[in-house]
Formats: structure tokens, C-alpha cells, sequence
């Protein structure tokens, strides 16, 4: 019962609006919720105790769930999926003027890494503990072929538009959108040799920015997709965990992925790249949990007070 998970109206605090399951339908990924809207309500109430503000001089984190071992509340930086590098293939996607059957991912990971280092930000990026047995991994780096995949998949469209609608909400630009999945087409006809050499991206990161890759421990859990616009906060992911007692949440710090855009195309004559960023940093975003869950995980909303 949704009645039931609709939260108080204390107009001072960020609103979490529940969504719902990501889909009805079944999707390719591995990762499953099946029950867990049980807990939603107390997750729903609870959820505004676990954002904490962002410490600018930290690095950037993925949206993963999994516990970071070398993580401080003190001290955490926005979350976006795979990290900086993770930025590079929606820049491709979205905004590149280049001719879309050159470059590679490492290639374009590391103009996306240079420029976080030249406007003051500071790149992040994982790896994991365990091996993919499970064919689980970042997924926003390691699977980005899956992801990709799935962007174009003609039987996951329909839901691909609709999630990324209600998170765009007055933004979604249906020109955006289709021109970012047609770039995506013209992408994987040639992805193999795109993608080559992807497992470098992290030793780059690691050589340019010391001590911006963490290692993640353990098997992805997430049950939970948080998607914050309220600036300046992030999940602090592990007391989640922890707290929950096992349950994760996928978040992704919206809020950071248009402030990035004002850092990277900041002329009044770049809006329309702007807008394409975003839309491609959000598809990609809905592509990578197509590639890692299997749809039944609830969606949250968290909005600013005066939203
Ligand atoms: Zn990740």
C-alpha cells in the first residue's frame, strides 16, 4: 500500500517520494528485491538521517552500495555512477562532436579524468574484493558493454524512456533522448574495439590522482535506488548498510551530475550540450541498473524542501 509510505509534511526537510519497483517486467541483471517493500516504509522515514553533507575535497564515489572500507562520514564525496571515468562515455554519447567510429573509452576516460583534476574535482573511481563469479562487478565500468547492451535493447526501451522521464521530469527533452540512444546504436556496432582496454582506466586514475580508488568489500546487495537532488548531500552508504542490516542502496547524486555539466560547458552557448549530458549521464544511469538488477528494486526520490 502506497498510502502508507507517504512521508509527513515537515515543509523544512528533504521530501523522499517513494516510485515504486524500477519495472513490472523482468530485466537481464542478476541483483534482486523481491520483498523488500516490507521495510520501504521504514526506509522511506528513515532515509533523511543517512544523507550527509559532501565534503568538496573528496572523491568522487559510484553509486555503488557495497561497504568501502576506507569510508568517513566525515569526509565523502558525491556519487555518480562509475565514478568520474563513468562521466566519459556520456560525454561520448551526449556531447562529442567527433566522428563517433574513432576513440576509445580509455581514451575518453582520461580527458574526463584531466578535466575533474583542472576545475578542482576530484576524481573517483572502485574496484572489488571479489572476483566476478557472480558477473557482478561496478557494472557502470566493468559491464559498461552490458550496459550498452541494454540502452539498445528493443524490449527494454519502453521502460529505459519512462524511468528516465520521471527523473528528468520538466527536463526530459524527447530530442535529447532519442538523439543520445541513436549515438548509442552508432556506438556498439563498433563497442569491442570502443571498450578495449577499459582495465586500464583504473591504473590511470591511480597514477593521476593518488589515492582515488577504493576497494569495494563484498557481494552487491542493493535493494534501494535513491535518486538525491538535494545539493550538497550524499547517502552515507555504509551506516545504511549497516543499520539495515544487509539491504544497500544504489545512490545517485543527481544534483552533482548538473552541477558537473556547469563546470565542464560553462558558456551561455554550450546549454545545449548541458542538456545532452545529463540526458546521457541519466540514461546510462538506467542502463547500468537494467545490466545489474532484474527491475524489482523500489525507487526513492529525494527532494529539496522547496521543490
Ligand atoms: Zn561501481
Amino acid at each position: 500500500m502506497l498510502v502508507d509510505h507517504v512521508p509527513d509534511l515537515d515543509v523544512t526537510r528533504p521530501r523522499t517520494i517513494p516510485l515504486g519497483r524500477l519495472s513490472d517486467k523482468s530485466w537481464p541483471g542478476p541483483l534482486s528485491a523481491d520483498g523488500i517493500e516490507g521495510r520501504l516504509g521504514e526506509v522511506v522515514a528513515a532515509l533523511d538521517d543517512y544523507y550527509v553533507s559532501v565534503d568538496p575535497r573528496a572523491k568522487t564515489r559510484c553509486i555503488d552500495g557495497r561497504h568501502d572500507p576506507e569510508l568517513d562520514e566525515a569526509n565523502l564525496g558525491p556519487q555518480v555512477p562509475g565514478g568520474a571515468p563513468g562521466s566519459a562515455l556520456a560525454y561520448r554519447l551526449g556531447v562529442d562532436k567527433d566522428d563517433l567510429t574513432r576513440g576509445t573509452f580509455t581514451g575518453d576516460a582520461e580527458l574526463m579524468i584531466e578535466a575533474y583534476m583542472r576545475l578542482g574535482l576530484s576524481p573517483g573511481g572502485h574496484r572489488d574484493d571479489l572476483e566476478q563469479a557472480d558477473g557482478v562487478g561496478c557494472g557502470a565500468i566493468d559491464g559498461l558493454q552490458a550496459v550498452l547492451d541494454c540502452m539498445t535493447n528493443p524490449h527494454l526501451v519502453e521502460d529505459h524512456k519512462r524511468l528516465v522521464k520521471t527523473i528528468l521530469d520538466v527536463d526530459f527533452n524527447r530530442d535529447h533522448y532519442l538523439r543520445v540512444m541513436g549515438a548509442g546504436l552508432v556506438l556498439q556496432s563498433r563497442s569491442v574495439a570502443y571498450f578495449h582496454g577499459r582495465g586500464e582506466i583504473l591504473d590511470l586514475l591511480e597514477r593521476k590522482a593518488p589515492g582515488s580508488v577504493s576497494v569495494l568489500r563484498g557481494r552487491h546487495c542493493e535493494a534501494f535506488v535513491v535518486v538525491n537532488l538535494v545539493e550538497g548531500t550524499t547517502l552515507s552508504s555504509n551506516r545504511f548498510a549497516a543499520d539495515l542490516g544487509g539491504p544497500q542502496a544504489f545512490g545517485y547524486d543527481l544534483w552533482r551530475s548538473r552541477q558537473l555539466v556547469q563546470a565542464l560547458f560553462p558558456l551561455p552557448s554550450q546549454e545545449v550540450d548541458r542538456a545532452r549530458f545529463i540526458h546521457a549521464r541519466v540514461m546510462l544511469t538506467i542502463a547500468t541498473l537494467m545490466a545489474l538488477t532484474d527491475g524489482s528494486l523500489q525507487v526513492l526520490l529525494r527532494l529539496p524542501a522547496d521543490a
